[in-house]
């Protein structure tokens, strides 16, 4: 296979996909990342959408092998925001002229429709911010009701697209039944995201290309894709971090099969790479999410250890990234952000 002829392709096979995920030679890989930054640039222009996160509880009825926030992890201190708490935060990511805000937990029922709901409206009298949630897989009347009460969207990741290491990662779920859940939000009207995450144990780079070609398959808004970081008291604690330069192989590919959708420069990668946001930016990814999430939680919602600007002042720590992204030469958006595809009204 002829690089140039893949890179100038409008659509990929899953064959051309493993080939530019396959990649060495450092000369070819600069020609990939050339080409996605262009096709970055084609499509959603110069302008960084950021989305502030408020994480707003580390309760999780889930136990996935890779998480440390999985119910069996008792040695993690854990937290839920109240609603003033919530809403409080919520304002000053706006005032920061941040207009997505991402609400984040794991899955705990505790925090019901009615408390999610009552969130989302609250925040939504005072602004038109977009309200991304990003709670876990839900009731379906779940996200009904918080489509009606104004939320925008919903990030739900698949993690992987391969049914025998999805059964073992998450024991208590099904591949089918998050699929299905991603369907049934777009169906109501949700801007959805999803992703997977890179160099979890016996991963293969043809999965890595399942992944992608699934986010194709959903027609999704946005694809995040970060690598996996050990976490201790996991099962996976003693296992290798996913790779940086795959990561960002990853996020080139994604840019040139996906196009039109937004793709974010991860905190994981940052994590793993002093320059990870630069980097993701560089080469196809055109959103950062920073986490707004207040003292004393901060430090306690620990998917990973070691999360990037976890002991900074939440507002400073954007601001930080802020100039990092104006220093590549980008523009900060304050808009919305919303998806760049049509998105129908909800039922
Ligand atoms: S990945 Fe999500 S659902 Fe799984 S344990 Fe972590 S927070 Fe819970």
């Amino acid at each position: 296979m002829k690089l140039e002829e893949i890179l100038n392709k409008e659509n990929y096979s899953r064959d051309e996909i493993i080939y530019l995920l396959n990649l060495k030679n450092p000369e070819e890989m600069q020609k990939l990342y050339k080409h996605a930054d262009e096709v970055r640039k084609r499509y959603c222009g110069d302008e960084v959408h950021m989305r502030g996160i408020i994480e707003i509880s580390n309760y999780c009825e889930q136990n996935c092998l890779y998480c440390g926030l999985r119910e069996d992890n008792i040695s993690l201190e854990r937290f839920r925001m109240s609603v003033e708490e919530i809403i409080e935060t919520a304002n000053q990511i706006t005032k920061l002229g941040i207009f997505t805000i991402v609400l984040q937990s794991g899955e705990d029922s505790e925090f019901d429709a009615d408390f999610i709901s009552h969130i989302i409206f609250s925040i939504k009298q005072k602004s038109n911010a977009a309200i991304t949630l990003s709670l876990g897989e839900r009731g379906f009347d779940e996200y009904r009701a918080w489509k009606i009460a104004g939320a925008d969207r919903y990030l739900l990741k698949h993690e992987t697209s391969n049914k025998k290491l999805y059964s073992l990662y998450h024991s208590k779920q099904k591949l089918i039944d998050r699929i299905n859940h991603i369907k049934f939000l777009k169906r109501i009207g949700y801007q959805v995201g999803s992703g997977n995450m890179i160099g979890l144990p016996m991963q293969t780079i043809e999965d890595i290309a399942d992944d992608i070609l699934l986010c194709k398959e959903l027609d999704l808004d946005m694809a995040a894709f970060g690598p996996f970081i050990p976490s201790p008291n996991t099962p996976y604690h003693s296992k290798n971090a996913g790779s940086p330069e795959l990561t960002l192989k990853v996020t080139a590919v994604l840019r040139l099969v996906l196009k039109n959708v937004h793709i974010p420069a991860t905190t994981a990668l940052d994590t793993l790479d002093q320059l990870g946001r630069e980097k993701g930016l560089n080469v196809g990814a055109n959103v950062i999410m920073p986490d707004l999430t207040p003292h004393p939680y901060r430090d306690n919602y620990q998917i990973y250890p070691g999360k990037r600007g976890v002991a900074d002042d939440p507002v400073e720590s954007a601001l930080k990234l802020q100039r990092r992204v104006e220093a590549l030469g980008r523009k900060i958006s304050f808009s919305r952000g919303d998806s760049m595809k049509i998105v129908l009204p909800a039922l």
